[in-house]
């Protein structure tokens, strides 16, 4: 604590890196990482990027990835942003787009990130609950009277339920007058994008990561979708703090895996089928698993605490993560889907704890 500290930082938490242990021969499934590496196109392409290329600075426009995302989304480059990570990219639309004085709607259970950027930045913000079944309620946004702005995951996370395209459109359709944000950090394991919708939507913004789908967490790259107005209030924020978001690896990388199809396509294709595998299993274990479109599985043990289970997993070396709020999720546990020996292992070690002899 320092006397030179202002009231919004005495009030935040540092980030306790208490999920990244740097302990080997774990099985890591807290963190919703990519089990598999990523396509050799980016290695490759990263490799080509050494030497003398790193004297210079990189494209402060990152106009060949943007040119790349652009085409594949089949939207303008002046739609395209890109930033270090989702997490950065959020940091800028909640500077740049958020900071309203009516309140930002969010769901009670979503991402832990969203309530830690509207203080930073001074923004109100409403809860809104998940329904009896986990989901997004859009009436309930529709009632909750005017709003300066709305952000949700889609999949919502941690429960990984998706909001079908319909129901968002209907969240858009009566709700013109202020910024919808769509999270689509887990869009590409099932869920419905709603990318096509930022031609009829000009307050619609989306949210895409490298981090799950395309195996590149390490590589920090994130980007955002949108009508230009929007593109360019994040432009404006961007170049105030750092006029350079990607450097020169993470853009030669990034686009490298834009452009390699049949490895994102085979990739995700695992996963869903081990997250189909895995959810069965657990539910033959009497788990109740919320139904998921992510590369996670939230799910819950009638008869076993949720704390007791991870920290018993833990003991066997396999991380998944517990929230201890909001209340309503504290017997749930988040298992990311790892590769098939990691699930066996999991489950081997499930079978030990839940059934101690
Ligand atoms: N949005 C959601 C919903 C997430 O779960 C995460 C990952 N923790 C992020 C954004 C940020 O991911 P990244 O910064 O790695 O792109």
């Amino acid at each position: 604590m320092s006397r030179f500290w202002s009231d919004t930082v005495r009030g935040l938490t540092p980030y306790v890196p208490g999920e990244q242990p740097r302990i080997e021969g774990l099985v890591k499934l807290n963190t919703n990482e990519c089990p598999y590496a990523p396509s050799e196109h980016v290695v490759a392409a990263i490799a080509a990027q050494g030497g003398e290329a790193l004297r210079l600075y990189p494209d402060p426009q990152s106009t060949l990835l943007r040119e790349t995302l652009a085409s594949y989304h089949g939207v303008t480059q002046d739609q395209v942003f890109v930033g270090n990570g989702s997490d950065e990219v959020l940091a800028h639309v909640f500077m740049g787009l958020l900071r309203h004085p009516l309140p930002l709607l969010h769901p009670d259970i979503s991402y832990s990130f969203y309530p830690v950027y509207a203080k930073l930045y001074g923004i109100t913000t409403r809860e809104i609950p998940l329904n009896a079944t986990f989901e997004i309620e859009v009436q309930d946004y529709l009632n909750a009277g005017p709003n300066g702005g709305i952000i949700f995951p889609n999949p919502n996370a941690p429960t990984g339920v998706a909001l079908p395209r319909a129901e968002v459109q209907r969240l858009l359709d009566g709700n013109r007058d202020s910024v919808v944000v769509v999270d689509e950090a887990y869009v590409d394991f099932g869920a419905d994008s709603v990318a096509p919708l930022i031609a009829q939507h000009p307050n619609l913004l989306v949210i895409r990561t490298f981090s799950k789908s395309r195996a590149l967490a390490g590589l920090r790259v994130g980007y955002a979708l949108g009508h230009p107005a929007l593109i360019e209030a994040l432009v404006r924020v961007k170049d105030s703090f750092n006029s350079y978001p990607l450097d020169r690896l993470a853009q030669a990388g990034a686009q490298a895996s834009v452009e390699d199809e049949s490895w994102f396509r085979l990739t995700c294709d695992r996963i869903m089928a081990t997250r189909n595998r895995l959810s069965l299993a657990l539910q033959q274990r009497g788990f109740e698993v919320l139904p998921s479109a992510a590369n996670f599985v939230f799910a819950r043990h009638p008869g076993h605490r949720g704390a007791h289970v991870a920290a018993a997993l833990r003991q066997h070396k396999v991380l998944v993560r517990h929230f201890s709020q909001p209340a309503r999720i504290a017997d749930f546990l988040r298992i990311s889907i790892g590769t098939e020996a990691q699930t066996d292992t999991l489950l081997a070690a499930l079978d030990v704890v839940l059934n101690p002899t």
